[in-house]
């Protein structure tokens, strides 16, 4: 006798219970992925406090550290101040630290060249220099490019402006008449527009600037 064939609705009622208890798993693992990862992540902190501590102290103790360790608590605890890596690396200034201790390398490479890009310092990360796309020759070509396209671009207004005072003077020579004459009075501030009548009306910004650009 062969089986009976179950109802559709008994079919896909089963489906929706087995979906709702997937779903009720998931969510489960979620939460306790979740837990664990914010565990880790206290651990890590108290480690990470702790070995700063003892750095800190066998800095203060002025034992001797290498710069291999120097350097990994430079980059990796920043509760060690700089101030104090600097008597160990022999440096005066905190100021000189990162670059005894040498640039940490990023994922990002120069745009340009290829070259892997470095963070300089602690506190460039987030600075122009710890953003820049560029390694520091690649950039030293687009900053001169940058100033010359700029100083060219500066020369060429110049020669525009100059080029249009030529023309008006060439074209009231010529006896030409201008639209609008502005005014400058002895003793009243300001500039004034001579109206066709002859008569004259205080000038609005508009009349000295709408042509500037
Ligand atoms: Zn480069």
């Amino acid at each position: 006798m062969p089986d009976v064939m179950p109802e559709p609705e008994a079919v896909i009622d089963d489906l929706k219970g087995a979906i709702s208890s997937l779903e009720f798993e998931i969510e489960e693992w979620d939460r306790l992925v979740r837990e664990a990862k914010l565990r880790v992540e206290a651990r890590r902190d108290e480690v990470e406090g702790l070995l700063g501590l003892y750095a800190a102290s066998l800095i203060a103790h002025e034992a001797v550290v290498d710069r291999p360790l120097l350097r990994e608590i430079y980059w990796h605890h920043p509760a060690v101040r700089v101030k104090s890596l600097a008597a160990p690396l022999g440096v005066s200034h905190a100021g000189a630290v990162h670059q005894v201790v040498g640039p940490l390398p990023t994922e990002r490479t120069c745009t340009d060249c290829g070259t892997a890009l470095g963070q300089a310092s602690r506190s460039n990360a987030r600075s122009y220099w710890g953003a820049a796309q560029w390694c520091p020759s690649c950039a030293d070509v687009h900053y001169s490019e940058g100033r010359e396209s700029w100083q060219r671009e500066v020369a060429e207004r110049r020669r525009e402006a100059q080029a249009a005072e030529d023309r008006v003077n060439a074209s009231l020579q010529d006896g030409a008449t201008p639209t609008m004459t502005l005014l400058e009075m002895p003793g009243e501030p300001g500039l004034w527009v001579v109206k066709p009548d002859g008569s004259a009306r205080r000038a609005m910004d508009d009349d000295v600037f709408r042509d500037r650009r």
